[in-house]
């Protein structure tokens, strides 16, 4: 399940939310002050994993391998 970090705009509290699915739609208010008033930020849930290097040959590990 998402975790969706989000800062309030009205107090500028930041929280997270758990969303039960990625397409999950609804209202999200601050715990603190109730508003609705609130910002998604960049999720904090699967980072910057993942990433690889297109540049590399899959095969022989090598950066310069010409097959
Ligand atoms: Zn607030």
């Amino acid at each position: 399940m998402p975790i969706y970090e989000f800062r309030c705009k009205s107090c500028g509290k930041d929280f997270e939310v758990l969303f039960f699915s990625i397409s999950e739609k609804r209202e999200v208010l601050c715990p603190d002050c109730n508003s609705d008033e609130v910002e998604k930020l960049m999720s904090v849930f699967g980072g910057t994993s993942g990433s690889t290097s297109s540049s590399s040959c899959s095969t022989c590990s090598s950066s310069s391998c010409s097959t």
